[in-house]
């Protein structure tokens, strides 16, 4: 939603100071940027969608697996599995 919300604030500036922004390029960006956080929080145990419980730490309320994730978003998504709580 915040990246949605961001693109829409980006096309309003855009469109103060006159540039083109092509509406395929923002629809590819949000698409990647989706996928980059359904990777992130895919449980690596049992495939469930979790939310990040602290930052870049998540934990899956299906099977307790933990697993920390890189920050950066150019880097390929690797999932760190943690102790379980
Ligand atoms: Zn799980």
């Amino acid at each position: 939603m915040l990246e949605v919300a961001a693109w829409n604030h980006t096309k309003k500036l855009a469109k103060q100071h006159g540039v083109d922004i092509a509406h395929q390029y923002i629809q590819d960006c949000i698409a990647s940027y989706d996928e980059w956080v359904t990777k992130r929080g895919t449980c690596p145990g049992c495939d469930n969608f979790c939310i990040e419980q602290d930052e870049n730490v998540f934990c899956c309320f299906v099977c307790n697996t933990r697993w920390r994730v890189s920050n950066e978003p150019q880097k390929r998504i690797t999932r760190t599995l943690l102790p379980q709580n």
